[in-house]
């Protein structure tokens, strides 16, 4: 059971009145707790409440109010359709609590919150599935965020900038969270564009890979950038040409990190320590990895440690099912490691390992060598039923201008025959969720 307050910084850090920037309004700790204080009292003794999490100061003191109350929060995306907000309120059992920001209540944070409370619901993105809930408990958020200080010297002296959704773990914990935990500035710009971010004057700056490429791609933004101390990337692979533009445009190497919704973040590279572009890090202290099953070092990545969730509420066999018999949390990404640990991310199982005709790809190397091309800006690659090969490799392309046949070319100059895509098909654009990661399963058939 936690004894420590979670939000160390709010309780106790220095104030002041523009701690927090959301969406063009500020706010400083003070005034944070009195309309956080106003809805702990408003949930109290309720099992668990819903917030609709817009980029806004009153989703920020709807999370806090519940950390002070100790009444698991779940927040609700703000254009989940009908049903999905009917599952998350039927599949959580919270009520939908509305906030103003204007009330005021004086309440301590609850510190004695029992283990089988967690401190939020949060929803994984739905990449491979229906969302599923992670109960995520004050002990674990705290866990991480430390290491993640640590990993990327994350103090007081930041501003922290991002314009990420506030309904997951990146926006949310390490967003939100992590700025009143360590008490750094924290300035959320609404959306996550290239101008705000350039406009927003940060040390510290949190994207997702989509963001990042649309950064890359605006110079005098990009530029803007070069007086920040760190650029970090997350959620979803950082293809290398953007990782190699961001650096030549920034002056700064971008910081990738790998997690998952039910561990958190567990494997980062350091503020001060080298990047590599396609790779991860490594293990954040506390978590121990490990690689599943491989002959040739590339298989499943395993995991233990004290940022790991409390199981998928209301799915005991789910989060059974997500560990080995011997304790260790199956992620289900596939990942290798090099001499000096860093890890790689293959991709998931499920969809980005693609076995054709006896050999093993990664989707990501192919996607890579696909957004290499000027002409190319988004590339989802896949392995389509195949009767000799098992699977093959298809491409399914945002490009503008070339042709398939170009394309093709292109990347037979980069890849071995047995990785080059056999089919290429264009889309306007790739089915995307709220994170901004390609839905593979969403891709029309070639
Ligand atoms: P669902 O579990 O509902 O299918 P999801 O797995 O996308 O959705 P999240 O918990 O938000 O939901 O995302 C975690 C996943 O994101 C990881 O399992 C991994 O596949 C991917 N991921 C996160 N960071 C990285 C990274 N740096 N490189 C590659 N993949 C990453
Ligand atoms: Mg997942």
């Amino acid at each position: 059971m936690s004894t420590v307050p979670l939000l160390t910084a709010l309780h106790g850090g220095p104030d002041r009145p523009d701690a927090l920037r959301v969406d063009g309004k500020a706010c400083g700790y003070e005034e944070l707790l009195g309309a956080a204080g106003a809805v702990a009292r408003r949930v109290a003794g309720m099992p668990a409440f819903a917030v609709e999490a817009d980029a806004s100061l009153e989703t920020v003191a709807a999370v806090v109010g519940g950390l002070l109350a100790g009444v698991p929060v779940v927040p609700l995306a703000p254009d989940a359709g009908a049903d999905e907000r009917a599952h998350v309120l039927r599949d959580s059992g919270a009520e939908l609590v509305a906030v103003d920001f204007a009330e005021r209540a004086d309440v301590a944070e609850r510190t004695d919150q029992a283990p089988e409370r967690p401190a939020l619901v949060l929803y994984t993105s739905g990449t491979t599935g229906p969302p599923k809930g992670v109960m995520v408990s004050r002990d674990a958020i705290a866990a991480d965020l430390d290491a993640l200080a640590q990993a990327w010297q994350w103090t007081a002296d930041d501003t922290l900038v991002h314009g990420l959704p506030l309904f997951h773990v990146h926006g949310l914990v390490l967003g939100v969270l992590g700025a009143l935990r360590v008490g750094s500035r924290l300035v959320h710009t609404g959306r996550p564009t290239p101008a705000a971010y350039a406009a927003a004057g940060g040390s510290l700056y949190f994207g997702v890979p989509t963001v990042w490429h649309r950064v890359a791609r605006d110079e005098a933004a990009a530029r803007a950038l070069s007086g920040a101390r760190l650029l970090v990337s997350g959620s979803a692979p950082l293809p290398a040409p953007v990782f190699t533009a961001l650096a030549g445009l920034t002056g700064h190497e971008p910081v990738e990190r790998y997690g998952m919704t039910e561990t958190l973040i567990t494997v980062s590279a350091r503020a001060d320590g080298p990047r590599r572009p396609g790779a991860v890090g490594t293990p954040l202290p506390g978590i121990a990895t490990r690689i599943a099953e491989s002959a040739d070092g590339i298989g499943e990545l395993q995991l233990t440690g004290p940022t790991l969730f409390d199981g998928y509420l209301g799915r005991p066999e789910a989060t059974a099912a997500s560990y080995t018999e011997d304790g260790w949390f199956r992620t289900g990404d596939i990942a290798s490691v090099e001499e000096d640990g860093t890890h790689r991310i293959v991709g998931r199982a499920s969809t980005d390992l693609i076995k054709s005709g006896g050999y093993r790809v990664g989707a990501g190397e192919v996607e890579n060598a696909l957004l290499a091309h000027p002409a190319v800006r988004e590339a989802a690659v896949v392995g389509a039923p195949h009767t000799d090969l098992g699977q093959e490799i298809v491409a399914y392309v945002v490009a503008d201008g070339v042709s398939a046949t170009e394309l093709t070319d292109f990347v037979s100059a980069r890849l071995s025959v047995h990785k080059r895509p056999r089919r290429v098909r264009f889309l306007a654009e790739l089915p995307r969720n709220a994170m901004g990661k390609p839905q593979k399963r969403l891709l029309p058939p070639m």
